[in-house]
């Protein structure tokens, strides 16, 4: 909102600050889920997302800057439905849970379900986000399964995607029997690739599979072209990230993450 004020000049009003909200800034095991409160700053939402999903270290080092994640909340990135927000593909890939709150009534959504358009969202008026809650099913250590997530931007940190991406995927074998692929920068809103998850699913996770599941991201998404990136960059950008998730998770000869990292080729 700070932008609001510094970029567009807009007036807005009286604000109410939920940050002292002791009920809003709670984070922690609750019925199998990782609560995290609206209050709960995007460093410590961050840094327990990381503990318990280590191959999102990187993901959290490179979001904003230390002033902004100290500032800013994990559910206000979630809230604001910003197409290029880091936090929702994260959370989407995991089954995250978005739970809103209109006085005493209160629902609960998959966050996947929470984004309707451009900026758009199924918040009612009146209502708010009082938590996002993540199963943590997923954070126990179950062989086969994987979860990586990456951001292309021009600078290292405190810069906007163009893409970003948060691709899981549990292997029986070498068959995946389960993807959630989320992916941001690609459309209107953050959203899953369902045809690239329904490319792979039951197939081996061979060279065919993956390239079957590239050329799906074609019917996932149509990305625009701004300022940030073109079209075809994304769409070539998201290829590559499926690749390189499959270098990282094939069965035969995996390849450890500093080999498929553009930093280490660049260094
Ligand atoms: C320098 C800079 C770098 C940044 N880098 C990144 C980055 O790398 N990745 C990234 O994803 N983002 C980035 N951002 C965006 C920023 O992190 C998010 O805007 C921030 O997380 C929003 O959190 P907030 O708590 O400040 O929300 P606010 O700015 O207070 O709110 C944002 C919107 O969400 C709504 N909202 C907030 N909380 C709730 C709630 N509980 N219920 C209902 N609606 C709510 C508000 O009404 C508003 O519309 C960056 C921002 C800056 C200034």
């Amino acid at each position: 909102m700070g932008l609001w004020v510094t970029k567009q000049l807009r007036e807005l009003g009286e604000i109410i600050w939920l940050g002292d909200v002791a009920e809003l800034r709670q984070m922690g095991e609750r019925d199998g889920h990782l609560h995290i409160g609206a209050a709960v700053t995007l460093e410590d939402a961050w840094t327990e997302l990381a503990r318990r999903w280590p191959t999102l270290a990187e993901m959290h080092r490179r979001f904003a800057g230390p002033p902004v994640r100290h500032a800013g909340t994990l559910v206000g990135n979630v809230a604001n439905g910003s197409p290029i927000g880091d936090s929702p593909p994260v959370l989407i890939a995991l089954g995250a849970l978005i739970r809103l709150r209109h006085g005493e009534s209160l629902r609960e959504m998959p966050l996947q379900d929470f984004y309707v358009d451009y900026m758009k969202n199924r918040l009612q008026p009146g209502e708010f986000v009082e938590a996002v809650r993540v199963p943590l099913i997923a954070a126990a250590p179950v062989a086969g399964w994987h979860l990586r997530a990456w951001k292309i931007s021009k600078r290292f940190d405190c810069d906007i995607s163009s893409v970003s991406a948060a691709l899981a995927i549990q292997l029986q074998g070498d068959v995946i029997t389960v993807a959630r692929f989320a992916f941001g920068g690609m459309a209107g809103i953050v959203k899953r690739a369902s045809a690239t998850e329904a490319a792979v699913v039951g197939q081996p996770w061979d060279e065919t599979t993956l390239n079957r599941a590239m050329d799906a991201l074609a019917t996932d998404f149509t990305p625009l072209t701004d300022m940030r990136a073109s079209a075809g960059y994304r769409q070539q950008v998201a290829r590559g990230l499926l690749k390189r998730l499959w270098l990282q998770t094939r069965t035969h000869s995996p390849l450890p993450a500093q080999d498929v990292r553009a930093f280490e080729a660049t260094a």
